[in-house]
């Protein structure tokens, strides 16, 4: 094993980051407080007219907007199968059935013409993620499911700071931020809802904080009212001041940690044109977008025997370079297999990637003499 593994990602901390934590540590008040309502202010302003609600993680936003949305037994929920688990399995978790749209083979990304055919009348919500950093075509997606009065929420969590056509990313609907460390900016573990709709967000703050009539932390009171009654049974998703500190600092530099992760990316592509075994996602979309960078993915050519994705993946492993698989299909994961029982073929561009796609190391304190070595190792196991 070389000395020096280079993961395929690492949290930027800096010394702002560390004083930031360390302040809330040292302030006797570490839970969801005035640090919390901080970054929530500061965050729906870069998504206005949206308003920002922190919680635990972005799978708690996703629990509760289901909650919120009444989604259950007898209602289909279209997203991709080619996203994190943690979706199917809310849909799953509350009784309601996932509906797999395909994707654009190039982008990872679902379509409108990927979802129509996937809408039925049973149909409630739609779920889009917006893939490694990229912005999905929102237009057609938007007025796709305005015409057919069906919710939309993006999955957001690989996309803080993506912009579509000069907008921000949740700045136009509900949409999902995840603050996990392998995402672009993190609090440790955290999440964060956007939307511009108010009965939501209002409805979300009381059921991350079990549901009583006031909010986990009360910016008038500088804390909460003990007598405050449970108006319905909610959960326990408030993000901590300490989480939030770390947030909140790292959001801050938010611009300059996604500039950071584009010059890598820049280099790879650059590095990878000879490179015809791995090949990139694509980067030339016919709409105008900011791409985050949060991902950089290749897929594997296949014509080469004997070498398949995952004895790559354990081939850089073996030489000091770390690597993600983002994702394997959520319908080939053993539960789903059984329980939906979809047969190979009926999402081809979602399988085609599933196995090909692995990500390559990308996180904004990579040097550029990282990105040479992953190229250059990569070139030596493919030859
Ligand atoms: C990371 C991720 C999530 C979940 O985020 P958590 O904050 O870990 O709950 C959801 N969707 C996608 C596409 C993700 O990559």
């Amino acid at each position: 094993m070389p000395t020096s593994f280079l993961p395929f990602s690492r949290p930027s901390i800096n010394e702002d980051d560390l004083q930031a934590v360390r302040d809330v540590l040292c302030s006797g008040w570490i839970t969801t407080g005035k640090v919390c309502a901080r970054l929530e202010d500061e965050v729906s302003s870069l998504v206005a007219p949206s308003q920002a609600v922190a919680l635990t993680s972005a799978t708690a936003g996703m629990h509760l907007a289901l909650t919120s949305l009444g989604i259950g037994p007898g209602d289909e929920v279209i997203t991709p199968s080619m996203t994190w688990v943690s979706t199917v399995n809310l849909i799953t978790l509350m009784g309601a059935t996932p509906v797999f749209a395909d994707i654009d083979r190039d982008s990872l990304m679902v379509t409108a013409d990927t979802l129509a055919p996937c809408i039925t009348e049973k149909t409630r919500l739609i779920i889009p993620v917006h893939f490694a950093g990229a912005s999905a075509d929102m237009d057609p997606i938007r007025s796709l499911a305005a015409d057919r009065n069906i919710t939309l929420m993006e999955d957001a969590a690989h996309a803080i700071g993506t912009r579509y056509k000069k907008r921000p990313i949740g700045s136009e609907g509900t949409a999902i931020f995840s603050l996990h460390p392998i995402k672009n900016i993190t609090s440790g573990e955290g999440g964060i809802l956007v939307s511009p709709d108010t009965k939501l967000t209002e409805h979300i703050r009381r059921l991350r904080f079990h549901g009583l009539g006031v909010d986990a932390y009360d910016r008038h009171t500088q804390g909460r009212s003990p007598q405050a009654q449970v108006l319905e049974p909610g959960f326990k998703y408030n993000l901590p001041d300490m989480c939030a500190a770390l947030g909140l600092s790292q959001f801050r530099r938010l611009e300059t940690l996604n500039d950071l992760r584009r010059q890598r990316a820049e280099q790879y592509l650059e590095l990878l044109q000879d490179v015809d075994e791995l090949r990139p996602l694509k980067t030339d979309f016919d709409y105008e977008q900011t791409h985050a960078w949060h991902l950089f993915i290749v897929r594997l050519g296949k014509n080469r025997p004997g070498l398949d994705r995952d004895a790559f993946m354990e081939a850089l492993k073996e030489r000091g370079i770390g690597s993600g698989l983002h994702f394997k299909a959520v319908h080939l994961h053993q539960y789903y297999q059984k329980t939906l029982g979809l047969t190979l073929g009926t999402l081809p561009h979602t399988e085609y990637n599933s196995e090909r796609i692995l990500s390559l190391p990308l996180f904004p304190d990579m040097t550029e003499e990282d990105v040479c070595k992953v190229v250059t190792t990569a070139k030596e196991i493919l030859a």
